[in-house]
């Protein structure tokens, strides 16, 4: 009984194998690949020297994570870095905005109408951020501890995007900063809930940052994993889970995969109707992502860009909300939403010295075959003239390569799953974590609260079977 099997080592396995462990069980991860992590990891993918994370590489979800807060990470090997700015938004005019650390710092930066009014919004949300955060980073459906936290946050995110930001702000750029980072919930900017993402990773940003992990994202998964063999738990790599067959008899079971995986790997232990469920459940659109490895930063036209780990590259929220919406109807913007993470302005161990790395991705329909490379560095130098001459190297991935290195990226699909409403509420189905064997659980991104790199859905998983083994 005290033994668990967890499929996966991404950050929501790892985190599951850490709640189990810390409660007394005996526990083994099977990881497939011969790296751990998933994606929340970093190899040298384009030149000797050059560190690239893998997938995740800012972390406002990490910083914030009761969960991750709560275990001795820093013991083990993994330090936060914090750029000047989390993030940066440039425009065409050759300014640009940043999201800065404390909401006092936005002074200046947009109108003064919008200035109060994006105080006036943040303001409350800050001021309850503690309560907040372990409301949002759980089940859609649950019995708030907080609810006057919540209603703050949770009646305008009933919004789209773009609704939210045009009722708010009257000026292109407190609009174009918030569109950027709403356009993180893969969602329409049109559709409701699509405001959700883009307030809670702003607040993030006045409140724990958006780091990166000093020498990548590697580092988070290695004190996860270092932390897990403290308290009893065993790795083992290069081992790929067929069928739960395969696997040593355990009490209770974790699967940190794709729902699809779960139904094939599970089989006849689950019932019709669960896997019937399970395959109505539906992946987003994709990603296409290039790793870069410079010679100098990217020289960005204005001068906040340079100072932050993020970079939003896409012009105004119409424009944002349209490259988007292409996205949604199946087709390939011309001038894609780029996101950029470039780690190096503010840890130098991820290149040679003088060196830099960078990555950008665009979203694309799921399983697109594309390349975006010319797309996406034309939108880079739309805002960095000069950008391909400091190109030293580079790696392109389709979505048909991402799934191939990770199959938890079904099509591309980086959020574990769509994020509509309806795959809000059931993630993946009306039973969240739990399928119907009661001693098999789902703990992946494909389970509330869905992508991101926080641990939350690990956490809750093992959390949630824990309290039905004592009840
Ligand atoms: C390109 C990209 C950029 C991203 N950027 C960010 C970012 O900047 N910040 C952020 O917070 N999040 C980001 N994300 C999202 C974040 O990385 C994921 O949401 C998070 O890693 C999900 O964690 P997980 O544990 O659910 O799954 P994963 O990290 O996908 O790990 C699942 C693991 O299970 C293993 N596995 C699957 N099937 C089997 C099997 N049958 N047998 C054995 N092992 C198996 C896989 O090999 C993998 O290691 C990004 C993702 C991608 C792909």
């Amino acid at each position: 009984m005290h033994s668990a099997n967890v499929i996966g080592s991404g950050p929501n396995g790892l985190s599951a194998a850490i709640v189990l462990a810390r409660a007394g069980f005996s526990v083994r991860v099977y990881e497939r690949s011969a790296q751990l992590g998933g994606a929340c990891s970093t190899g040298e993918v384009t030149l000797p020297g050059f560190h690239h994370d893998l997938g995740a590489s800012a972390f406002p979800m990490g910083a914030a994570s009761p969960f991750f807060a709560s275990l001795p990470l820093a013991e083990h090997g993994l330090l936060w870095l914090h750029p000047q700015f989390p993030l940066a938004h440039p425009l065409d005019d050759g300014s640009a905005v940043a999201l800065t650390p404390t909401l006092a710092a936005m002074s200046g930066q947009l109108t003064r109408d919008d200035d109060a009014a994006w105080t006036r919004f943040f303001a409350p949300l800050l001021g309850a951020w503690h309560e907040l955060v372990p409301e949002v980073l759980g089940p859609v459906i649950h019995v708030p501890r907080h609810p006057i936290a919540l209603a703050r946050f949770g009646l305008p995110s009933l919004l789209s995007a773009k609704a939210l930001a045009s009722s708010l702000f009257s000026d292109c750029r407190a609009r174009a900063l918030f569109a950027g980072c709403a356009a993180h919930s893969v969602m329409p900017l049109e559709a409701p809930l699509s405001s959700a993402i883009g307030i809670l990773l702003a607040a993030a940003g006045h409140t724990v940052g958006w780091p990166v992990a000093r020498s990548g994202s590697q580092a988070i998964t290695d004190a996860l994993a270092s932390y897990l063999q403290t308290i009893g738990g065993h790795l083992h790599l290069g081992e790929q889970v067929e069928s739960l067959g395969d696997l040593p008899h355990a009490g209770l079971t974790f699967c940190d995969t794709s729902p699809g995986t779960l139904e094939r790997i599970a089989g006849q232990r689950l019932t019709p109707s669960y896997r019937a469920g399970l395959r109505r459940f539906q992946h987003g659109p994709g990603v296409f992502k290039v790793d870069w490895a410079l010679t100098e930063p990217i020289p960005w036209t204005a001068e906040p860009c340079r100072g932050a780990g993020t970079i939003h590259v896409g012009g105004t929220l119409e424009e944002i909300a349209a490259s988007e919406a292409e996205v949604f109807a199946g087709r390939h913007p011309e001038r894609p939403f780029v996101l950029l993470v470039q780690p190096s302005v503010v840890d130098p161990t991820r290149a040679p010295a003088g060196r830099h790395t960078a990555w950008g991705y665009c979203h694309v329909p799921n399983g697109s075959t594309l390349d975006r490379t010319a797309a996406i560095e034309a939108q880079v130098a739309r805002f960095a003239p000069g950008f391909q001459d400091v190109i030293l190297a580079r790696r392109t991935q389709t979505t048909a390569e991402l799934e191939a290195w990770n199959p938890n990226l079904v099509g591309g699909d980086l959020s574990g799953g769509a994020m509509n409403v309806r795959q809000l509420l059931m993630r993946p189905t009306l039973r969240d974590y739990g399928t119907s064997d009661p001693w098999l659980y789902l703990c992946s991104s494909s389970t509330p609260p869905g992508g991101g790199v926080h641990g939350m859905c690990g956490f809750h998983a093992a959390r949630t079977a824990l309290a039905r083994i004592r009840a």
